[in-house]
């Protein structure tokens, strides 16, 4: 039996970034850039004003006070999407709206709310600085700057960036497809009655659902019954995929077929049992491949939170970096336990908590009973808490929680 980090080293050994492909920008959140990206011109181009007011010279107000304001023309008016039509002159000030460019000669703003306008002219009570309201020509960014790097995730600030520059498309990392296989006789899936001894088959979807969070592309390969031919074949039609997730079949029982299948086409088996719970069973595999190289394959535990949380542990991080991911973990925090928190088996504990906030403070809670089977209980659940084997943490003592969401 090897530890999580262990697996998950040898995991990541094996499984590299995919290439890339050309997306719109509206479809580029959340994917990773495959090339830098630079600013093509200043930004803002020119000088524009902050606040709708009134443009004009600095040198012009310097004697101006409330006892006695300087009186300046109106001249002109600049709307945003305009430029002045002619420069401004001494004891003149321009309209001017928030985002039209400054005119030549003036070089601050005042608000309208700081002038008294009167007829053509208005009268500025004190004194304005050179920059005054203004923001400057590339104060956002300057032509040539790197402002993206390859690698870097999108985000909606990025996807301004990349419109500002003009980025209709962008280079990402392709997504990767991943095939998704459950095996049993007992599995019947949606659209199917639930016939004696059956069960519906949740699996599939969660773990559909899993990828599609991750970054991936899932692609639904069905169930197989639990026999060697029909999993290899399952097995097979998926090999055009980047990748591919198995459940259930993996232990050593009579009706186990997914590692000999796994070694029918002719995989590497990196791992099997890990030292955790949920989850010891798992295993780990490359299958040759004329076109790829090799597919990594996961043989994932059955019971629904056991394939659920190994996919956290060990196929969520690998789908990361396949994605051109480099923040691959999920976020850990420190937690006080709300109530005793008791990890009776040897194996390392993986479990379900509600989590809240107290003044500065995390809380956890056990969701319930946390049998594998009890899908419920990743209902409730917005983190896994991370206990030693044979360990009860206290009520008030500290744990490490691995965050699955908001809370
Ligand atoms: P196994 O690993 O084949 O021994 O399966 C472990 C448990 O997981 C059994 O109780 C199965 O009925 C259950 N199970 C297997 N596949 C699925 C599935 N696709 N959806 C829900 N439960 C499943
Ligand atoms: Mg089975």
């Amino acid at each position: 039996m090897i530890s999580v980090e262990e697996a998950l080293d040898r995991i990541l050994a094996r499984v590299a970034p995919l290439g890339d492909e050309r997306v719109e920008l509206p479809q580029a959140l959340h994917r990773v850039l495959f090339e830098p990206v630079y600013a093509s011109r200043d930004i803002p181009p020119w000088p524009n004003s902050s606040m709708d007011g009134y443009a004009l010279a600095s040198v012009d107000t310097r004697e101006a006070s409330g006892d006695r304001p300087v009186r300046l023309t109106v001249a002109g008016s600049v709307p945003a999407g305009k430029v002045a039509e002619r420069p401004l002159h001494r004891s003149e000030a321009f309209r001017i709206f928030t985002g039209a460019p400054l005119p030549e000669g003036a070089d601050a703003v005042i608000p309208q709310e700081d002038v008294r306008r009167e007829g053509d002219t208005v009268l500025v009570a004190r004194p304005l600085r050179p920059g005054d309201f203004v923001r400057p020509r590339g104060e956002d960014m300057r032509a040539g700057d790197l402002l993206l790097d390859r690698g870097r995730v999108v985000g909606p600030p990025e996807v301004g960036v990349l419109a500002t520059v003009g980025r209709r498309q962008v280079r990402v990392v392709r997504r990767p497809v991943v095939g998704i296989l459950s095996t049993g006789d007992e599995v019947v899936d949606l659209g199917g009655v639930i016939g004696p001894g059956q069960i519906p088959n949740s699996n599939t979807y969660a773990l559909m659902a899993q990828v599609t969070e991750a970054g991936g592309e899932p692609v639904n390969l069905g169930v197989a019954r639990d026999r060697l031919e029909d999993i290899e074949e399952h097995l097979r039609w998926g090999l055009g995929c980047d990748l591919l997730l198995s459940s259930a079949g993996v232990s050593v029982g009579d009706h186990d077929f997914v590692k000999a299948a796994l070694e029918r086409l002719g995989a590497e088996q990196h791992l099997w049992l890990v030292n955790m719970r949920p989850g010891k069973p798992i295993t780990f595999a490359t299958i040759p491949s004329t076109s790829k190289g090799s597919v990594p394959v996961w043989g994932l535990p059955g019971n629904p939170v056991s394939a659920m949380v190994t996919f956290e542990l060990f196929v969520r991080p690998a789908l990361r970096r396949i994605a051109g991911h480099t923040r691959l973990q999920r976020p850990t925090i420190r937690a006080r336990a709300a109530a005793p928190i008791a990890n009776p088996g040897s194996r390392r504990g993986y479990l379900r908590v509600s989590l809240s906030r107290e003044g500065h403070e995390h809380l956890a809670r056990l969701t319930g009973d946390q049998g594998s089977g009890i899908l419920r209980s990743m209902v409730a659940a917005d983190g896994l808490a991370v206990v030693p084997g044979d360990t009860t943490v206290p009520a008030g003592a500290e744990l490490d929680v691995i965050v699955l969401r908001d809370f």
